[in-house]
């Protein structure tokens, strides 16, 4: 292998990296910048008043780009992104309810098993690995069973990439009056989400995904009906929404020690969300980055998984190729080594990798990223990027 001066590399971006670092280029945890980073450089009394007010000030900038108004409240929760979505649907769906689960891919699955675990009835409608769960199926199977009382989503489904057509979704279970739930976990911040257009019950996002920042909570968005009708539902005590949301109104505290570096560092990446122009800020720098990455890739000869329809400015899937001298565990290395980490496939079927489109990387670190894709295929010996045709 050529040698590679990744320290060079890495000078070119100074905002992002500290020298020899790779970027992310993978649906979180991702590349953060300096000044979040940084944000952690600093010890915080969890029950200290500086600290409750970073707190109330995420709940309440969350709230604002709902557009929830007073309607709404948002409830912070210590744990990886699944802990907040088991706390949604531990806390949200009735005991005796019964959900209809949107499935297309890993988490909505990953939802499915968190009912068996709870033990509440579902029904799923499973689309496989890339195909979307469209309007008119969800009307239909709303028309046959009465006793569905909610639906839950992935609004991106980020095991593919896919963007499912939420809008469409939701105005079919309004129309219906059922209630609906979603995943937006890797779309919310940078693919619109209002409770005005999309009025759910709850949504469920986390700390290290669009808003850019580290690992360590996620949180609930959700109708303040909704959240004092919770009381007493959820089976476990570390993940009742409803706790965790009463013990902050009444004493601006987290129930028990929270992620405090994590909520600062959290704090510091909504302010640079904002200066970049909130949503549509960083939608436009995202579906640049997918544009850039998704025409270079295709220029090679790769294929999406996803026609251009349902491609998501998230997360984009690629076949592997098919030519025998090519190894995902090798391209991984070797792309490794120029300074970039990109994500193994998650489909059933067929062999295929992800290159994320989120984090604070642009166009810039796009085209140096289809650059190295170029020297690992040469370093490989790989001739052709198209993927096996059977
Ligand atoms: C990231 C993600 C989650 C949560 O995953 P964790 O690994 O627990 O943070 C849930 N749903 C979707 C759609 C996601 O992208």
């Amino acid at each position: 292998m050529d040698a590679i001066d990744l320290k060079a590399k890495s000078a070119a971006h100074p905002t992002t990296t500290t020298a020899g670092e790779p970027f992310l280029l993978t649906p979180g945890p991702l590349t953060t910048s300096r000044r979040t980073k940084e944000a952690m450089l600093r010890d915080w009394g969890s029950w200290d008043g500086d600290f409750n007010a970073v707190t109330a000030e995420i709940r309440r900038k969350l709230v604002a780009m709902t557009g929830g108004g007073e309607a709404y409240d948002c409830v912070p929760l210590q744990g990886s992104g699944t802990y907040a979505v088991e706390a949604m649907l531990s806390s949200f769906l009735p005991r005796d309810g019964k959900t209809l689960v949107l499935m297309n891919g890993a988490y909505g699955q990953r939802a499915a098993r968190t009912l068996d675990y709870l033990g509440r009835a579902y029904v799923p409608l499973d689309k496989g690995d890339y195909l979307p769960p469209l309007p008119e199926e969800v009307d239909g199977l709303l028309e046959a069973d009465p006793d569905i009382t909610d639906v839950f989503v992935v609004h991106c489904e980020t095991s593919s990439g896919i963007l499912n057509p939420l809008q469409g979704i939701s105005d079919v279970v309004h129309r219906r009056g059922r209630r609906l739930i979603v995943d937006a976990m890797s779309a919310f911040g940078a693919v619109p989400l209002t409770v005005d257009e999309v009025p759910y019950e709850a949504m469920v996002s986390s700390a290290n995904k669009c808003i850019e920042g580290v690992p360590g909570f996620g949180f609930v968005i959700a109708r303040r009906e909704a959240l004092a009708g919770a009381e007493g539902r959820s089976h476990s005590l570390s993940l009742d929404v409803h706790d965790q949301w009463a013990y902050m109104k009444r004493t601006g505290q987290w129930r028990f020690t929270p992620p405090t570096h994590t909520v600062v560092a959290f704090h510091e990446a909504l302010l640079q969300h904002e200066e970049e122009g909130g949503v549509p800020g960083r939608l436009a720098r995202y579906a640049r980055n997918k544009d850039v990455l998704v025409d270079g890739m295709r220029a090679m000869g790769f294929e999406t998984l996803l026609d251009d329809a349902w491609l998501s400015p998230i997360i984009v899937t690629f076949f592997c190729p098919a030519d025998p001298s090519f190894a995902f565990r090798r391209f991984y290395d070797e792309i490794k080594a120029r300074g970039f980490i990109i994500y193994p496939g998650k489909l059933t079927e067929v062999e295929s990798f992800r290159i994320g489109c989120i984090g604070q990387v642009d166009e810039g670190v796009i085209r140096d990223l289809l650059d190295a894709v170029r020297e690992a295929l040469r370093a490989m010996g790989v001739q052709e990027c198209g993927p096996s045709r059977d």
